[in-house]
């Protein structure tokens, strides 16, 4: 699987709708400091269903809908879609996560209204998750670094899609 788009609207500082498109190979960010460079990596973990408010940077759900500014007043929702390049046989998957005040939150994935729970699943098996050591967050260079030889291939596994085995297998116990 592949990200090739990203769209944000509403989400955290992307206040006005901003599409990005994401080519083969490395994708490195760059930017002055609070230009929104570790929103965009977060924008990318949320709509693949991060939930946790920690790892959002923020104290509660809605904390990732842009807040206002002294000129600009706050938004009601934050949207993130996201359009990927399954892999298989072509075919694009596209997920939306939007989230409203006092609505929570919502998934779609090709149109259709899903569960996070299926979102996760798409993601497990596509080792791309919002948990996978694919995208490097900032400080998180460091420790790949300075990892052991034995915690790197760990990493490099989960970035190799075993994490999804294991995430499917969960699911298959609870059956
Ligand atoms: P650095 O180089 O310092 O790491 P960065 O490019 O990673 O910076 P971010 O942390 O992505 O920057 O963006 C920080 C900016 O996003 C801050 O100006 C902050 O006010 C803004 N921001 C975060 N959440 C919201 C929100 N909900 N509404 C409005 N602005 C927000
Ligand atoms: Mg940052």
């Amino acid at each position: 699987m592949r990200i090739k788009r990203l769209k944000l609207s509403g989400f955290k500082s992307f206040v006005e709708p901003a599409e990005l498109h994401i080519e083969p190979g490395l994708t490195g960010v760059v930017g002055p400091n609070g230009c929104g460079k570790s929103n965009l990596l977060e924008a990318i973990r949320w709509v693949m269903g991060e939930s946790s408010p920690k790892s959002m940077r923020g104290g509660g759900m809605e904390d990732v809908i842009f807040a206002g500014t002294a000129q600009r007043p706050p938004r009601d929702f934050a949207e993130v879609v996201l359009l990927a390049d399954a892999g298989d046989n072509d075919s694009d998957l596209e997920v939306v996560r939007r989230i409203e005040r006092g609505a929570g939150s919502a998934y779609r994935v090709n149109g259709r209204d899903v569960r996070a729970k299926d979102v996760a699943l798409v993601f497990a098996d596509a080792a791309t998750g919002a948990h996978s050591p694919a995208l490097v967050s900032q400080g998180k260079i460091a420790a790949v670094i300075a990892a052991k030889p034995a915690e790197r291939r760990m990493m490099l596994e989960e970035a190799a899609g075993i994490a999804g085995l294991h995430v499917r297998r969960k699911d298959a116990e609870q059956k």
